[in-house]
């Protein structure tokens, strides 16, 4: 996260100009410098966060009340209460093991199975890594289904605005406000129904003009993002650095893997590495007792929560086996070598006894 000192001139701009929230000039700033990574054709809506951007994202869809959304199990939980915030019934769908995501041909083939209409589906970019958007974009004209990304993870590799995306803005992620998320869309209807979503329904006047929210990101929010962009070319080298050093040296022990292509052509804020065998939980206790922490970020998959465990879905297997197999490393900017060849001698050490 920025230091108080690189937020500082942002906050001076708030005391000046005397506006603390609603799409001031510091909120405007952030989407028009967020946009700018999309391209001419892009339209940025700021949230309070992006599981409620994701949530009204799919409420200004327009969807059938109660309709199955397509998702992978494979994502953090909040994927699933969008969808389920938004009225839509959650339909957890499998991925695949090369990318831990969901697959268009496999979407398509299972639609004759679905247990009853599918409106839309949310594809999950997961831990940050892109989605395939000209693949997703053929299967939305072909089949009519909405598609939403959701790269809450993908501030690095979301640039395409031809799907509506949705990229978190928190302090796990990246590129950090704090709480934060945005919307961006090259679909500027979309983007407009979406803002009066997040305001209350206020379309230009002090009269709700549909039932909505409040989900606005604050001028302090946007202080603090701004100041995270300042420095993001840095950061952006330094994360990838982070990462190649955890590369370096997990590459000799064997059985390890990283998600492809990370730190070598994009980034992320985790390292989630997959063994080659289901050693997730006995690797973290092993790193556990030798004082190394780990997350397993997704859990057993969204469909293993309490909250979700009665929606429907499809055969879980691999999203299973992912859960099993993959575990999130401590992974920081900052990480030292110290604390790299202390993470390695553990995991060296934990391994030889899975
Ligand atoms: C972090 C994350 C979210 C939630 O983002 P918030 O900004 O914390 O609401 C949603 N989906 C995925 C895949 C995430 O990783």
């Amino acid at each position: 996260m920025p230091s108080a000192t690189e937020i500082l001139p942002y906050l001076e701009r708030i005391d000046q100009g005397r506006w603390y929230s609603n799409f001031g000039p510091l909120v405007q700033t952030l989407e028009r410098r967020l946009a700018d990574r999309f391209g001419p054709q892009a339209h940025v809506v700021t949230a309070a966060n992006a599981t409620q951007a994701l949530t009204l994202t799919l409420q200004a869809l327009h969807l059938r009340p109660g309709a199955l959304c397509a998702l992978p199990s494979w994502t953090f939980v909040a994927t699933a209460h969008a969808v389920a915030a938004a009225g839509l019934t959650p339909w957890f769908l499998d991925v695949t093991e090369e990318d831990w995501a969901l697959s268009c041909g496999e979407l398509e083939a299972q639609l004759a199975n679905a247990p009853g209409p599918v409106a839309a589906v949310v594809v999950v970019a997961p831990f940050g890594r892109a989605a395939p958007v000209d693949a997703w974009l053929e299967l939305r004209r072909r089949t009519g289904l909405a598609v939403l990304i959701d790269a809450a993870a993908g501030f690095d590799t979301a640039r395409d605005p031809r799907l509506p995306t949705v990229v978190s803005l928190h302090a796990t992620k990246v590129l950090g406000a704090g709480e934060g998320g945005f919307l961006v869309t090259d679909d500027a209807s979309l983007a407009g129904r979406v803002r009066e979503l997040t305001t209350y329904g206020f379309r230009g006047s002090r009269e709700a003009q549909v039932t909505a929210t409040n989900a606005k990101l604050s001028e302090y929010g946007a202080a603090v993002g701004l100041a995270a962009l300042d420095r993001w070319d840095i950061d952006r080298i330094r994360w990838m650095s982070a990462a190649q050093a955890m590369r370096i040296v997990l590459a000799g022990q064997g059985g390890i893997s990283f998600q492809q292509g990370w730190g070598v052509s994009w980034i992320t804020s985790v390292c989630v590495v997959a063994f080659r065998d289901p050693v997730a939980e006995r690797v973290a206790e092993g790193l556990n007792k030798r004082r190394v922490d780990s997350r397993a970020w997704w859990g057993k998959g969204c469909h293993a929560s309490p909250a979700f465990g009665d929606l429907p879905r499809t055969d879980l297997s691999r999203t299973e086996r992912l859960a099993a197999s993959t575990l999130g490393l401590p992974f920081a900017i900052d990480l030292t070598t110290d604390d790299v060849n202390r993470l390695a001698d553990a995991l060296c050490e934990t391994l030889s006894t899975c």
